[in-house]
């Protein structure tokens, strides 16, 4: 079959190698020149998404974070539990033996017959699939109407070089709603540091947290989460672009990759309808519940956020052992083990219903 990828970000290649393997004939179109760039990301993922998709990526090992809400905070410490990702060379580790279109931005899908008209301003490419793996602004996601339910959220970040000594093995992560702001240390002295809001917040956070230092560079980007449609005929969606991101943190890059190995079966199957089947039911309840949280996070008073950072702060430990880095569900099973958290939780249900 002829497919056309739209998008060259990590789900967008990795989808169309699955695929090529599968014997079919794959074209990525990619607006930029360069694969990975410009770098729009943190690059923090679990260290078992690092061994199993990106190992050569890796620049820096986490083993925990300083988490700080108000005037709470605590350490949580698991060696090992992060890789910090040279995220340009990630995306390009994926481009080996693709055909790819660089440099041309897809401006027009038309269906004709049983099949999609996919165009730049360069070319037109006829195809038999159209996979919209453009993140989280998405054209195909807009032109093709996948019925959808997202909300966007700005973030900044800068890579610093620090001056003075860097703790390169801890995160330093300050809650600040609607997300939060992070310190990453990515080695040699280098932290990169982002906030989910305005430049202004991510100063403040810097001046707050004493992260000075040279400006190496600064980047911004759009953090999708929501619902979206993933199937509509031969046009499917993934990674950002179906807002496959996880609803607490905002990180997409574990679930776009899995969502990718569950399309290219789902295709390699002839069963378009196993890709949403198998995507729901590894990540549905979690997706759910992760939205849940979110809109009761962004909605608690500041004194209930205080007292849910306390609770958490007291089961550092079994936050430690238990919480695992993609899957955020346990955060919630670890507060529902406390009758403290009953009458916040209560009032958060009822702002949200009321
Ligand atoms: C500031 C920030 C920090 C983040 N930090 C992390 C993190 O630490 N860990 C984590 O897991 N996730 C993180 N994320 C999220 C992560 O970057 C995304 O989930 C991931 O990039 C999604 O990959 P993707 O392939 O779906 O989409 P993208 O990486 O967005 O790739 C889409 C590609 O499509 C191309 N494109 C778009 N429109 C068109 C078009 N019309 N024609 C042709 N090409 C087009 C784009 O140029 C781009 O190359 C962060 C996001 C932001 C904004």
């Amino acid at each position: 079959m002829k497919i056309i990828t739209v998008g060259a970000g990590p789900s967008g290649l990795y989808v169309s190698q699955l695929l090529s393997r599968q014997g079919h004939e794959v074209l990525v179109i990619e607006e930029h020149d360069t694969i990975g760039e410009p770098v729009q990301c943190a690059g923090l993922v679990s260290s078992t998404f690092a061994d199993t998709y990106g190992s050569s990526s890796v620049l820096n090992v986490i083993d925990g974070a300083h988490v700080h809400c108000c005037d709470v905070s605590f350490d949580l410490v698991r060696t090992g539990v992060a890789s910090v990702l040279d995220r340009a060379a990630f995306d390009a580790s994926f481009s080996n033996g693709i055909d790819i279109e660089r440099g041309n931005r897809v401006d027009e899908i038309r269906v004709a017959g049983g099949s999609y008209l996919v165009s730049t301003p360069a070319a037109t490419h006829e195809a038999d699939i159209v996979i919209g793996a453009d993140g989280p602004s998405s054209f195909v996601r807009s032109t093709m109407g996948f019925p959808s339910d997202i909300t966007f959220y700005g973030a900044c970040q800068q890579r610093v070089r620090a001056k003075g000594d860097v703790d390169d093995a801890m995160v330093t992560v300050d809650l600040k709603r609607p997300f939060f702001s992070w310190a990453i240390p990515e080695g040699d002295g280098i932290v990169r540091i982002g906030t989910v809001g305005t430049v202004s917040s991510l100063e403040r956070f810097k001046s707050r947290f004493g992260f000075e230092g040279s400006i190496i560079d600064r980047t911004g980007g759009i953090i999708p989460v929501g619902k979206c449609s993933l199937i509509r005929g031969g046009a499917f969606l993934l990674g950002d672009a179906a807002a496959q991101t996880k609803p607490l943190s905002g990180g997409g890059l574990s679930f776009g990759l899995r969502a990718a190995e569950f399309l290219a079966e789902a295709i390699g199957q002839g069963d378009p309808c196993r890709y949403y089947h198998r995507w729901n039911a590894e990540f549905g309840r979690e997706m759910s519940l992760g939205r849940s949280i979110r809109k009761m996070y962004e909605n608690m008073s500041e004194n209930d956020l205080v007292k849910v950072m306390s609770i958490l702060a007291e089961k550092r430990e079994r936050l430690e052992q238990e919480a695992d880095f993609d899957m955020h569900a346990t955060i919630a099973r670890i507060l529902f083990s406390t009758p403290r958290f009953y009458p916040v939780f209560g009032k958060a249900m009822a702002t949200l219903v009321g």
